[in-house]
């Protein structure tokens, strides 16, 4: 376009051509080629601007998306140390454990597990204050009586919850 209207001007200036006519066709044709290289110009630039925004915006979503996955990458890594630390616990009270259940009367571990499994994981609780640790309620003074009269080698279970009570110097006999 741009070389037609090279041409049409060169054509004009050489004086080829004479007639008035076709002298204003000429005129005119090289008119309406320069508006329409103004108004491509136009286009090109407002894509080129679009094209510069639609950059910028890829620059911003690619930066989000790499803090996006630091943040999981630091989250991952801290739930792996986590799962180490736990793994290494558990490890360490079941060696524990082993070595109490060890020292625990034969029968009196098989009343301890079969509480444990019918009450939520906790089959001995602590008398505390008179009050039973696993159920939360306190000792009647006829249970806190008989406490006080057993033995010390008597195995003795909560009323309410019938769970192994452990006596202590803080149980309030
Ligand atoms: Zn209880």
């Amino acid at each position: 376009m741009r070389q037609r209207a090279v041409r049409d001007q060169k054509r004009l200036d050489s004086g080829a051509v004479s007639s008035p006519k076709d002298l204003e066709n000429l005129q005119r044709e090289i008119t309406s080629l320069a508006k329409r290289q103004g108004d491509l110009e136009d286009v090109v630039l407002e894509v080129m601007e679009r094209r510069e925004s639609a950059q910028e915006r890829v620059a911003e979503l690619t930066e989000r998306v790499s803090s996006v996955q630091s943040k999981i990458d630091d989250a991952t890594s801290r739930r792996d140390a986590a799962f180490e630390s736990l793994d290494g616990e558990t490890a360490t009270v079941t060696k524990e454990r082993e070595v109490i259940a060890g020292t625990i009367p034969a029968d009196l571990l098989k009343l301890y597990d079969k509480l444990r499994e019918q009450q939520g994981g906790v089959g001995a609780a602590r008398l505390y204050q008179r009050r039973c640790e696993g159920c939360r309620l306190e000792l009647n003074i006829t249970e806190v009586n008989e406490v006080k009269a057993a033995s010390p080698d008597t195995v003795l279970r909560c009323e309410n919850c019938r769970r192994i009570l452990v006596r202590t110097s803080e149980s309030g006999l």
